[in-house]
């Protein structure tokens, strides 16, 4: 079984009745959903209230795959929680971090550049899929319609990744570097674009497809994980 905790900010679904229209149960407890229907992925949830935002080390440690989503409280989150989690990613802890998430302190603290990007509101988005010999295609069209999105543009102050698997249209005429792979010692880390909260996007099949196929992917091959660290051999 793969062990995946949602996190969640879960603040704009409890201050704005149009978002919690679209996710009563918390952009949470959609993917949860959703990815509970595995028959090999074991999901539980945190969100930013709870005590060390539910990212205490013992939930690290029976974590194999993070998923995070986070937007207006980055700033105030925990930097010591931030460092446990990087901690746990290069032990081999797999992280996709989705939409907002990639300025979060912990992606921030992971790639080492500014995050920085564009963006606009209420656009439409074609997500075209651009390494469709990856995993994390696997079943995904070669385009993908969404409605309705945010529009995040180039340039996307990101490290190279390991390998962009999505790239993302919109109608104002950007395009996005949307499915990217990171590897951070022996972590996996996906990033993935879609999922503004104004908009039901994690309903979608195809990007729930994606989601699930990206825990399969940055799960870790060796469950007992091991901060790796210099080691002096004497003989
Ligand atoms: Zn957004």
């Amino acid at each position: 079984m793969i062990r995946v905790t949602v996190w969640n900010e879960f603040k704009h679904e409890r201050e704005f009745e149009s978002v919690r229209a679209i996710y009563p149960k918390g952009i949470h407890g959609c993917i949860a959903d959703f990815l509970g229907k595995e028959e090999d992925i074991t999901v539980q949830t945190a969100t930013f209230d709870m005590p060390e935002h539910g990212l205490t080390e013992e939930v690290l440690r029976q974590t194999d795959v993070l998923i995070i989503w986070s937007h207006a409280l980055q700033e105030k989150f925990s930097d010591e929680v931030a460092e446990r989690v990087q901690r746990h990613v290069l032990s081999g802890m797999g992280l996709i971090a989705l939409h907002s998430a990639h300025f979060s302190k912990i992606m921030k603290r992971l790639m080492g550049t500014t995050m920085t990007l564009k963006w606009k509101h209420g656009e439409q988005e074609k997500l075209w899929c651009i390494s469709p010999n990856h995993p994390i295609a696997e079943g995904i069209p070669e385009k993908i319609e969404i409605p309705q999105e945010e529009m995040y543009g180039e340039y996307f102050d990101i490290p190279k990744p390991d390998e962009v698997i999505f790239a993302g249209w919109f109608s104002g005429g950007q395009v996005f570097r949307s499915g990217c792979t990171f590897t951070r010692g022996l972590g996996k880390i996906f990033y993935f674009q879609p999922g503004h909260e104004e908009y039901p996007i994690y309903d979608i099949p195809e990007i729930q497809r994606i989601i699930v196929n990206a825990v399969h992917f940055c799960a870790p091959q060796r469950m007992n994980r091991k901060y790796p660290e210099c080691e002096e051999i004497k003989e």
